[in-house]
């Protein structure tokens, strides 16, 4: 079986051959690969290809692919049985982990994926608050949603409209969309819907438009209006948990939110999603509250043991000084390349994330990330491809690094894009 053999039989079963838009390289053109084998910070495709690895499951491993000891737990609880549906000691585990790392979280609830955290969240806030309205920022994805997956309409503050057919408009119409970085659309939008919002969620360093950097600020401010208009502050941080340092975003800015969204890193590379925060919110949750939410592999062993010996090797190690030099190190190669090519670039990076626009401006919201030139990224995608370095099919992605690159993992990289750019 080849990549190309197996992307046709995909194409037959799976709408566009895949259970995930992004994974059919629309944006790229191109052949999608077909992954079959990663280990450290390399992956294999069906046709024997080997590359090294920024796609990194998009975030979801910080340690590379199949670390020993993930693995191993995984295995001998696989052994014990796959799930029971009643509550296991590795959510326990799992849990005190999340509460001890991350400042804000007092208590967890487990859900499967990262939208189905942020779905929860936004149906707590709304419960908690007795609100209807939610803002969220142009550019930040929050997983597929209904309240969530909207657009913006013209304007700096305006109502949603529905991002896909199948929202309705009713629904769309109570999500704000405001620019990101922007403290005057913020401070305008609660001034004229302040007493009807029920929360404000934000991906803390923005990862969906490609990585944006807030500014100091922007969060500052978001706390405040949240906490003087009485509306609840929900920091997504399915990427940033545990990436960003170990106790996330909140850690590294000094904020707290009042409700926190995990998931991919959480997981260990298995399917966990979670929402957790101040004691007297996550109360509200049912059974212990009114606000219902459910599942039935919620808390499966085998992702709970995945997640607990990732965090666990996190909270030992403390590997983010040295995973930021190293991604300061490719963002610093990568842009020598491109500056003697001649190449327009901005490059924002921040901890283990970095993106590779192709502009001349500085990328701080989604306007300006969409200046940056698709077709140019979609041949530079294509060049690595063939180069044998991975990074993520789409212009406003983060690649992301894990403790599995190694300097000369980082040096051999930037060899094979320097010999890809020179195609260009
Ligand atoms: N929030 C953020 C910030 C994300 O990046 C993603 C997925 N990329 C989600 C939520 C949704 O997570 P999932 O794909 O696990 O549903």
């Amino acid at each position: 079986m080849n990549n190309e053999k197996l992307f046709k039989e995909a194409l037959e079963l799976l709408p566009g051959g895949v259970n995930s838009p992004v994974r059919a390289f629309k944006a790229v053109g191109g052949n999608p690969i077909v992954l079959v084998k990663g280990l450290g910070c390399r992956v294999w495709d069906a046709d024997g290809n080997k590359y090294i690895d920024f796609l990194a499951s998009w975030g979801a491993l910080i340690l590379g692919h199949a670390p020993k000891k993930v693995v191993k737990a995984v295995q001998e609880e696989a052994e014990k049985g796959l799930s029971f549906g009643l509550t296991n000691p590795h959510e326990i585990t799992l849990a005190r982990l999340v509460v001890e790392m991350v400042p804000s979280v007092e208590k967890v609830r487990f859900v499967n994926s990262g939208t189905e955290a942020t779905m929860s969240a936004i149906r707590l806030a709304r419960g908690v608050t007795g609100r209807k309205l939610v803002v969220k920022f142009e550019g930040c994805y929050h997983g597929h949603y209904d309240s969530l997956l909207v657009s913006a309409g013209s304007g700096v503050a305006t109502f949603g409209i529905p991002g896909t057919p199948g929202i309705p408009e009713e629904i769309a119409k109570l999500t704000i969309v405001l620019p990101y970085n922007n403290v005057e659309a913020l401070k305008e939008a609660f001034e004229k819907y302040g007493n009807d919002i029920a929360c404000v969620i934000v991906e803390p360093v923005a990862g969906n438009m490609g990585v944006v950097v807030p500014e100091e600020e922007f969060l500052k401010e978001l706390r405040r209006l949240t906490k003087e208009y009485g509306s609840l502050l929900v920091f997504d941080e399915v990427i940033t948990g545990f990436r960003l340092s170990k106790g996330g975003a909140q850690e590294r800015f000094r904020i707290e939110p009042d409700i926190t969204c995990l998931g991919k890193i959480l997981g260990g590379g298995l399917p966990v999603g979670a929402y957790g925060g101040k004691r007297e919110i996550m109360d509200r949750v049912a059974p212990q509250g009114e606000i219902y939410q459910a599942g039935t592999l919620a808390g499966n062993p085998l992702a709970m043991v995945a997640g607990a010996e990732t965090l666990k090797e996190l909270r030992d190690k403390e590997p983010y000084q040295e995973l930021e030099e190293r991604t300061k190190k490719l963002a610093k190669g990568v842009g020598k390349i491109l500056e003697e090519k001649g190449i327009p670039h901005r490059i924002n990076a921040i901890a283990s994330m970095m993106t590779v626009f192709f502009t001349d401006k500085e990328v701080r919201d989604f306007e300006s990330a969409k200046s940056s030139d698709t077709q140019l990224f979609a041949k530079f995608f294509r060049a690595l491809l063939e180069e044998g370095v991975l990074i993520p099919p789409s212009q406003f992605e983060a690649w992301f690094l894990t403790t599995a690159h190694e300097d000369k993992d980082i040096e051999e990289a930037l060899e094979r894009i320097e010999k890809a750019v020179k195609k260009l």
